[in-house]
């Protein structure tokens, strides 16, 4: 059985900038390091930040002395104002690509646009965008639920960068035909636009599509739906013992890919599950 390792998977560049911050204040500060909220949708990562002392808290309000390391994500710049009152030490380890959005977002309101930004509203990327809106952007998932929205001229849209280019192009398209002072910016990054291009292809050849990454990744589940679209036998895991040789029947040829938040060696132990579970299955 052939595997085949996307080009780009695994670790971004700003995942591993944010993880180097963090593992650098760890080893250089006495007093407790905070994430406010798990520093990468990755659970086993997070694990192992916990037995260097970095731990993850849901807010500054859990915090009372020590560090506050702000995520690749990003947050509110009103948490930041907030947490150094408190006194506290803030280190900015937001996403250089995530900052760019930010400004976009900011700019636009400040230029009187009306702000749209395409992504899940839940994600806390999206969240800090909407605040450096002003809190006045209307965020959309995708192009339906522009359907029923009174939008004003003009308009202006930045992207969450984790987004797929293909949700980006059906919501302008559909804004062409509801205003006519559009201004768009594409704000999903390179590094997540490799990893989808590279997924698509590679999951066009193979028999079975693995996708490696936190479930609460949201770049790992868009990961897993683009692939599911051109090969159906797509499964979006965690760890190398969720693998079911049950799977690898009839199967020559196995892709796999990794959300940005996934460590190598996770993808190393599911290389290697693979390998024996298809040896078992020669046998
Ligand atoms: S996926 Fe892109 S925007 Fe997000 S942390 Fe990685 S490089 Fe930055």
């Amino acid at each position: 059985m052939r595997i085949t390792r996307a080009r780009h998977a695994g670790y971004c560049y700003g995942v591993q900038r944010a993880l180097k911050i963090a593992r650098e204040a760890a080893e250089s500060s006495e007093k407790p390091i905070y994430t406010l909220g798990p520093i990468i949708h990755n659970p086993q990562v997070v694990k192992s930040l916990m037995r260097h002392g970095v731990n993850a808290v849901k807010s500054v309000d859990d915090v009372k002395e020590g560090t506050i390391i702000i995520r690749s994500h990003g947050v509110d710049p009103e948490i930041i104002r907030k947490a150094t009152e408190k006194g506290l030490k803030v280190i900015d380890a937001t996403c250089p690509f995530v900052a760019k959005a930010q400004q976009r977002a900011a700019d636009l309101v400040n230029d009187g646009y009306n702000v749209i930004i395409v992504g899940e509203r839940n994600h806390p990327e999206v969240v800090g965008l909407v605040a450096y809106a002003g809190h006045k952007a209307i965020v959309i998932e995708n192009a339906k639920e522009l359907k029923n929205l009174v939008l004003k001229n003009p308009v202006g849209v930045v992207v969450q960068t984790t987004q797929s280019i293909e949700n980006l192009n059906r919501v302008v398209e559909s804004l062409l035909y509801k205003v006519k002072d559009l201004k768009v910016f594409n704000t999903i990054c390179n590094a997540t636009s490799h990893r989808q291009e590279d997924a698509r292809r590679l999951s066009r050849h193979v028999d079975l599509m693995i996708v490696v990454g936190g479930k609460n990744s949201a770049n790992t589940t868009r990961l897993a739906q683009i692939c599911r679209e051109t090969n159906e036998r797509t499964y979006h895991i965690e760890t190398a013992e969720e693998i079911d040789g049950a799977w690898l029947k009839g199967v020559e040829h196995v892709g796999i890919t990794a959300g940005a938040s996934t460590p190598d060696w996770i993808l190393e132990e599911v290389i290697e599950r693979l390998k024996q579970e298809s040896e078992k299955q020669e046998v």
